[in-house]
């Protein structure tokens, strides 16, 4: 006999299914769940997550491209120049070492490469930097390419889509109302501008949060319900890993439990989209971690922009174990391989320590 706690849970799923999203109340009511009820809501948003994505898992690799001294002010953000955290500045990368990471990164199969610098928005040096590698990555493999550089006007905007770059990340991070608590230096309204800028100019977007912020459940909604609003392509979930020197050094981080509500909620509202467990996975989610791609259809590999992952070994035998498969670039889904990927070497890692 089916219990009406699975009853309930596995209707939410069928009608995410049927192209019928969570409301907010549904939203709510994931979040709140009590902890017996985890495995059955996991179970029903793996059902979402399978309909639409199987078993496949999309890696995604970052590399920061122009580490630290960054004038903006987010109060999460190590890179910041603005807080006392352990700052330092990693000169822009050239363009051969964004290439040579690109090579990394299809070597530990992944499907997208995402080159990200820490600025307000990219000077034109910086712009000529990753229009230049990205076109070259694109001459010789046919990895997908994200960028994040912050806030974008049109021109450059088209300037990357014509130079290759498929993708376009910039997070809102949280909700509208609780985002001048955490960045003063630009606001919520600046983010949804430049979202709209690289969609306009033809790349898809990723837009996600980071989740334990010190945030209200209201705020988490609100973000999830915004980035619908916004028909974005990929949903990057991070989790706070309190980073030294920030303002927010001293928040604790969230359960592992909450972290899975979270991804959960978030594969409910968005049933179809590419979303990712992103930031603090490892830290936060620990002997949980695995469970993350119940809700979730894709993961970083090789680390984060300042801190070390898992590593693509790890992660592979992590996808393998749990009876998940690859999607490459070209479409072609192959099974994971810990000991292929074993010796793709280490990305270099800049000094600062960040979660993005
Ligand atoms: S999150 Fe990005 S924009 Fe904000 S301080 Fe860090 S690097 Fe700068």
């Amino acid at each position: 006999m089916i219990s009406s706690v699975s009853s309930r849970w596995h209707a939410l799923a069928a009608r995410a299914i049927a192209g019928e999203p969570a409301t907010r109340d549904d939203a709510r009511a994931v979040l709140n769940a009590p902890a017996v009820e985890l495995l059955t809501i996991l179970d029903a948003a793996y059902q979402v997550r399978r309909h639409h994505w199987g078993h496949r898992v999309l890696l995604h690799v970052l590399d920061n491209a122009k580490a630290g001294a960054c004038p903006e002010d987010c109060g999460f953000c190590s890179q910041s120049s603005r807080h006392g955290s352990p700052a330092g500045e990693a000169a822009m990368k050239s363009v051969d070492e964004l290439v040579e990471g690109a090579r990394r990164a299809v070597a530990a199969k992944a499907r997208r490469y995402c080159m990200v610098t820490a600025t307000r928005g990219p000077s034109q040096r910086e712009l000529d930097t990753i229009c230049e590698a990205a076109t070259r990555i694109k001459a010789e493999s046919g990895i997908e390419l994200c960028a994040s550089l912050g806030l974008l006007t049109e021109a450059k905007a088209r300037r990357l889509r014509d130079s290759g770059v498929d993708r376009f990340n910039h997070n809102l991070e949280t909700s509208e109302r609780f985002y001048d608590q955490i960045v003063t230096t630009h606001s919520w309204a600046d983010r949804v501008a430049t979202v709209r800028i690289a969609r306009a100019a033809g790349m898809q977007t990723c837009v996600g949060g980071i989740v334990g912020l010190g945030e209200h459940e209201d705020d988490l909604l609100d973000l999830a319900f915004a980035l619908r609003d916004l028909d974005v392509d990929s949903v990057p979930v991070n989790f706070l890993d309190p980073r030294p020197g920030t303002p927010l050094a001293d928040r604790p981080k969230i359960a592992p439990t909450d972290a899975l509500r979270a991804l959960c909620m978030f594969r409910f509202v968005h049933p179809r989209t590419d979303l990712r467990v992103a930031g603090g996975r490892e830290v936060v989610l620990r002997s949980l971690g695995v469970m993350a791609l119940w809700p979730a259809n894709s993961l970083f590999t090789q680390g984060y922009l300042t801190t070390v992952g898992a590593g693509p070994a790890a992660d592979h035998q992590m996808i393998l174990d749990a009876g998940f498969s690859l999607e490459l670039p070209d479409g072609a889904v192959v099974m994971p391989d810990p000991a292929a990927v074993a010796s793709v070497p280490a990305p270099r890692k800049p000094t600062l320590p960040v979660v993005l």
